[in-house]
């Protein structure tokens, strides 16, 4: 039986990989400060412990183990990491975490490491067009994240690959852009845009009206859940380091993210734009060198997606108005 950690398992992407991961057949360890909040309890053994502890991260490495993935960050949407106020606790502890996990890994003879990076390190200067942005792998340098986060990453990135170079790791690095689905943070201030639109489109009347932060005219694309622990499996199984995109194509207006929430609730809702943090101007996938490395590409539209995001979120809106 093949044996895997998964660190940040209480977390969204973490919680759904842990799944994946058990119905591969796999033996599972999960690690994070929290348990999962909506019940993906999975894990043949989950501790709960501070990544930032370099004892913690040692502990976990008690039996041969043929795969780490590496998910923990102090992380969360643009009313997280846009506002500066999370700067310094975002690079102490995100960075404090990589260090630890990579040299535990690698004093454990551990098989192979997976590191999951963001779209957040690639250079602000190739994302102010919304119509036109670039994010294939190689126009990362000259680097310019607009954010303490993806700087943070990027640093953590160059950890990951220094220790493939030095000590001969086997290394996988992704750069995820725009994750979603069900289980996911939704609400509390750390929740990203579609989970945070769908949330706003539940709790709003019909007809109704919403806050955007900013013109809504930005772009981005966003990947659902499942067909992102697809490309990560994916890469581990395959002798490709990375680093390399995991995303969606298929780029939209924040204003056209909201009207398509809009209607697969059935609701009129117009959209009220406020001020508020909003990070680039254009972001998108470039998926070229993942369908050339691992022929993989998303199976399902941006809409298929929304439909099941939307139907859990509008099931954590009504319960807690129960409460
Ligand atoms: P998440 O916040 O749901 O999960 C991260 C988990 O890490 C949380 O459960 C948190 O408790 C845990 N964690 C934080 N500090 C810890 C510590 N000191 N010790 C132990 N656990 C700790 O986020 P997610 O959306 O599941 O993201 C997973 C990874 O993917 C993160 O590294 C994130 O930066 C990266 N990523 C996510 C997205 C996205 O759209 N969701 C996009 C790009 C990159």
């Amino acid at each position: 039986m093949k044996t895997a950690i998964v660190c940040g398992a209480g977390g969204f992407i973490g919680g759904h990989l842990v799944k994946r991961l058990k119905e591969e057949g796999y033996w599972v360890r999960g690690v994070d400060l929290k348990e999962h909040e909506f019940g993906m309890h999975y894990a043949d053994d989950f501790v709960l412990g501070d990544l930032r502890d370099p004892r913690v991260c040692e502990a976990l490495f008690d039996r041969h183990i043929d795969e780490v993935y590496q998910l923990a960050a102090d992380m969360g949407g643009a009313g997280y990491i846009f506002t500066g106020e999370h700067d310094a606790v975002v690079m102490h502890n995100s960075a404090t975490i990589n260090l630890n996990m990579v040299e535990a890994a690698r004093l454990a003879k551990a098989g192979k490491i997976f590191y999951s990076s963001s779209a957040c390190m690639y250079p602000e200067y190739n994302q102010m067009d919304p119509d036109n942005p670039k994010c294939s792998e190689d126009s990362a340098y000259p680097a310019m994240p607009d954010s303490e986060y993806g700087w943070e990453k990027l640093f953590s990135e160059r950890l990951y690959l220094s220790y493939h170079r030095n000590w001969g790791m086997e290394v996988r690095v992704a750069r995820f852009h725009n994750i979603f689905g069900p289980q996911g943070t939704w609400t509390g201030g750390r929740e990203k845009a579609p989970a945070a639109l769908c949330r706003k489109v539940a709790e709003a009347g019909n007809p109704g009206e919403i806050e955007i932060w900013g013109d809504g005219l930005q772009t981005r694309s966003f990947l659902y859940i499942d067909e992102c622990v697809e490309a990560v499996r994916r890469l581990m199984e395959s002798d490709f380091t990375g680093p390399v995109n995991i995303g969606s194509e298929e780029m939209v207006t924040i204003n056209g993210l909201a009207e398509l929430i809009a209607d697969i609730a059935g609701k009129e809702i117009s959209l009220r734009h406020v001020e508020g943090p909003q990070g680039v101007r254009g972001r998108n996938s470039d998926n070229a060198l993942i369908y050339e490395k691992l022929g993989w590409k998303p199976t399902q539209s941006l809409r298929a997606g929304l439909e099941k995001t939307y139907a859990w979120i509008e099931e954590q809106v009504k319960a807690a108005e129960q409460v």
